[in-house]
C-alpha cells in the first residue's frame, strides 16, 4: 500500500514536473550591434550633433536628445524602459559596473551568434560572415529535437545568415527571412521610412505569433548594424527607436493570449558590440568596444531585479545555456563545457 501511495506520488510529482516544463514558451531576440551604450544612456552626446553621421541635427536632437541619460534611454525606448524594470533585469550598463563582453576574439556577427546560440566560442572553425552551416550543435537544434518542442519552433530574421549561424536550415526549422511586400503592422505614429526591414521581421513575427502559436520564437533584427556600418548615427537611433515599438506590440499580445500570457520568457542580447564615438561605425577586434555585450530577460520564471550594477563580468556563451534552462532542455556545447545560465526560475 505504501509503495502503491509512493508510486502515485512520484506519478504526480512528475506528472506536474513535466507539464510545467511543457508549458513554458520563450521568445528571443537578437539586435544586431545594438550597442550597451544606447540601451542604457540613449542618444550619444559624441555622435547625435555630428554632421557626418546624422543628416538633421536639429530634428534629431529634438527627438531623442535629454538632460539626463534616464530621460535619453526612456526617449529612445520607452517601452524598454518603461517595463522591463518591472518584469525583469537587465546587465551590461558600463557606467554601473555591470560588465557583459563576447568571449569569441572576432568581436563580429556570425562568431556573435554562434557564441550564443552555441554556447561556445569556436574561434578556430566560426571566423567569418559566410552563408554556410554552423560546424556546432546549437541549441535550437537541441530544442527542435525535443519531441516536446519538436515542430514547434520558429525563426524571424533580418539578416539570412542568422539562419545557417543558428542551424535553422539543418534542423528543419521554418525560417521567414525579411520580404519586401509582407504585410506590415502599422503602428500609428511611427516613421519607418528607410527602416523597413526590421519592421518587416517584426511585423512578420506578431502575426506568426498570433496565427503559428509557436513554443519557441528566436527574432533576429539588425537595421542598427547597417545604419551604424553606412555612417548613419540618425537612422540608428531611429532602427532602435522602431525595433521598441514593434516589440511593445509584441510583449502586449503575448500578455493579452492565453497560449502564452503569464508563461513566457523574453530573452535578449546582442552579437557584438561597435567602437566608442566616431569609431561606432564599425566593430572588429582592432576596434576597442566591439567585443562588448548586455543581456535583458523578463517574463515568466525571470527574477525582478530592474537595472543590475556592479556584476560580472558575463559572457555572451551563456546565452544558450539560458534558454535551454528556461525549457528544461539538456544542451552540453560541443567543447564539453556547460556554461552557467543567467539567473532563471
Ligand atoms: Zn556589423
Amino acid at each position: 500500500m505504501k509503495r502503491i501511495l509512493f508510486a502515485g506520488l512520484l506519478a504526480t510529482i512528475l506528472f506536474t514536473a513535466c507539464t510545467k516544463q511543457n508549458d513554458r514558451r520563450v521568445v528571443i531576440f537578437s539586435f544586431d550591434g545594438l550597442r550597451w551604450q544606447e540601451l542604457f544612456t540613449g542618444a550619444d552626446s559624441a555622435l547625435v550633433a555630428d554632421i557626418r553621421f546624422v543628416k538633421d541635427t536639429a530634428a534629431l536632437k529634438d527627438v531623442f536628445w535629454k538632460d539626463t541619460p534616464e530621460a535619453r534611454r526612456e526617449a529612445l525606448m520607452p517601452f524598454y524602459w518603461s517595463y522591463i524594470p518591472e518584469h525583469g533585469y537587465l546587465i551590461g550598463n558600463r557606467y554601473k559596473n555591470s560588465l557583459m563582453q563576447v568571449s569569441n576574439a572576432m568581436h563580429f556577427s556570425y562568431p556573435g551568434y554562434s557564441e550564443m546560440f552555441t554556447g561556445y566560442p569556436d574561434d578556430g572553425r566560426v571566423k567569418s560572415n559566410a552563408d554556410v552551416p554552423n560546424p556546432n550543435h546549437t541549441v535550437l537544434e537541441a530544442i527542435q529535437e525535443d519531441p516536446r518542442y519538436n515542430g514547434k519552433v520558429l525563426v524571424y530574421c533580418s539578416w539570412e545568415t542568422i539562419r545557417n549561424a543558428v542551424n535553422a536550415q539543418r534542423a528543419g526549422i521554418p525560417t521567414q527571412l525579411r520580404r519586401t511586400g509582407h504585410n506590415l503592422v502599422n503602428i500609428e505614429g511611427l516613421d519607418i521610412v528607410d527602416i523597413e526591414r526590421d519592421a518587416i521581421t517584426l511585423s512578420g513575427a506578431l502575426t506568426s505569433l498570433k496565427k503559428d502559436h509557436p513554443e519557441v520564437l528566436y527574432i533576429g533584427v539588425g537595421d542598427t548594424d547597417k545604419w551604424g556600418h553606412w555612417d548613419r548615427y540618425d537612422n540608428y537611433l531611429k532602427a532602435i527607436h522602431v525595433q521598441d515599438a514593434y516589440i511593445r506590440e509584441i510583449v502586449n499580445f503575448c500578455e493579452s493570449d492565453p497560449f502564452y500570457k503569464g508563461k513566457t520568457t523574453f530573452l535578449m542580447t546582442c552579437d557584438h558590440g561597435r567602437g566608442y564615438g566616431e569609431q561606432f561605425v564599425d566593430h572588429d577586434s582592432s576596434i576597442p568596444g566591439s567585443d562588448k555585450t548586455w543581456f535583458i530577460a523578463f517574463g515568466a520564471g525571470v527574477p525582478v531585479k530592474g537595472e543590475t550594477t556592479d556584476n560580472g563580468p558575463y559572457y555572451t556563451k551563456q546565452f544558450a545555456a539560458t534558454i535551454a534552462k528556461v525549457l528544461g532542455v539538456d544542451f552540453t556545447p560541443d567543447n564539453g563545457e556547460k556554461p552557467e545560465p543567467f539567473e532563471i526560475n
